[in-house]
């Protein structure tokens, strides 16, 4: 089986060149050689390597930064995915893809399901959408894996920005009042790969599911955590739980809008797999310490 990973160099991509080795024969492409910035260009990619499963890591994943820029953003996550899936379609492939929690509102008082409507808030909510949509329409068999606040050891992302201003800064202000699940790069490589084994057994039928860690916080608590687990370590930093004041989403605005609830009901994907995601604070705390091992770390 002839596996195409696009978006090799992200966060969740990375973690893939890992976990899918085991499931075929593997070809990881980056930006240079795959750009979604031009979908025509990529049917030749995709007839070129001809796989048998298409996993789509890459995104524009600037949120704010989407809001000035909708047609880049348009072209990789809306256009390019619409080609991988009329491509799947055609040669009967599996497509992999990833999706957001922002593609709801946020006024669910109850984590989102996955049959919930999505009512995006901003132009990368929208486009992610658009994808979905895509997706579904083109008739191809797929797994949608919507997933939120995703961090790891690579790349840029929430977890390693508090370490760091942890040590800039003698206090911080957190946003307290938008919750959800923190959940790595890791534990998404590695339900991904039991995904696309389990779709091949008929456990996993084509679908949209979501994919996050248990349980759910704040910015802020998942903040104070960080910090917390950074101090046992021994880190050197000036900031503790204490110096992180809870603020509400109005006072730190944002180009793009961002749901207050971003809690996502994971139960129909761990009912198919048969699994049990890990509480958020377990690759939080493994990725701290890792981040953390020595006092003078580099964030
Ligand atoms: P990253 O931002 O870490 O990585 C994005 C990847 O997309 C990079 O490999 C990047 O390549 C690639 N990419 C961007 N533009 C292009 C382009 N024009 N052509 C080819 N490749 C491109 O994303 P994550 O790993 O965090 O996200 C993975 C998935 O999860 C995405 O679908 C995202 O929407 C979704 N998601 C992410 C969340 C998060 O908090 N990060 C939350 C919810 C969902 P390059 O290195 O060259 O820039």
């Amino acid at each position: 089986m002839k596996i195409l990973l696009l978006g090799k160099t992200g966060q969740v991509g990375i973690e893939l060149q890992r976990t899918l080795l085991a499931q075929g024969d593997l070809i990881a492409l980056g930006r240079a050689e795959a750009d979604l910035e031009k979908p025509a260009a990529l049917l030749d990619v995709l007839r070129a390597h001809s796989p048998d499963v298409i996993v789509n890591a890459a995104a524009y994943t600037a949120v704010d930064k989407a809001e000035g820029n909708s047609r880049a953003a348009h072209a990789i996550n809306a256009e390019s995915v619409s080609v991988m899936a009329d491509y799947a379609r055609a040669r009967d492939a599996l497509l992999v893809h990833y999706s957001t929690d922002y593609v709801f509102d946020g006024a669910k008082d109850s984590p989102y399901e996955p049959t919930d409507t999505p009512n995006p808030l901003s132009v990368y909510g929208r486009t992610k959408r658009k994808g979905e949509e895509a997706i579904v329409d083109s008739g191809c068999r797929y797994l949608i894996l919507r997933t939120s606040w995703v961090f790891s050891a690579h790349g840029s992302n929430f977890l390693k920005t508090i370490l760091r201003l942890a040590k800039e800064r003698d206090e911080l202000n957190v946003v307290a009042d938008q919750h959800g699940a923190p959940t790595s790069a890791e534990l998404i490589a590695d339900v991904t790969a039991l995904a696309v084994a389990g779709h091949r057994q008929g456990l996993c039928n084509s679908g949209i599911y979501h994919l996050t860690a248990a349980g759910q916080t704040s910015w802020h608590g998942f903040a104070c955590h960080i910090v917390a687990r950074a101090a046992a370590n021994g880190a050197t930093i000036k900031v503790t739980p204490g110096h992180i004041q809870p603020i509400p989403t109005d006072a730190y605005p944002l180009p793009a809008p961002r749901p207050k609830n971003s809690r996502l009901d994971t139960s129909a994907l761990s009912d198919a797999l048969l699994l049990q995601f890990p509480d958020w604070t377990v690759h939080v705390n493994r990725t701290v310490d890792q981040l953390t091992t020595s006092m003078e770390y580099s964030v």
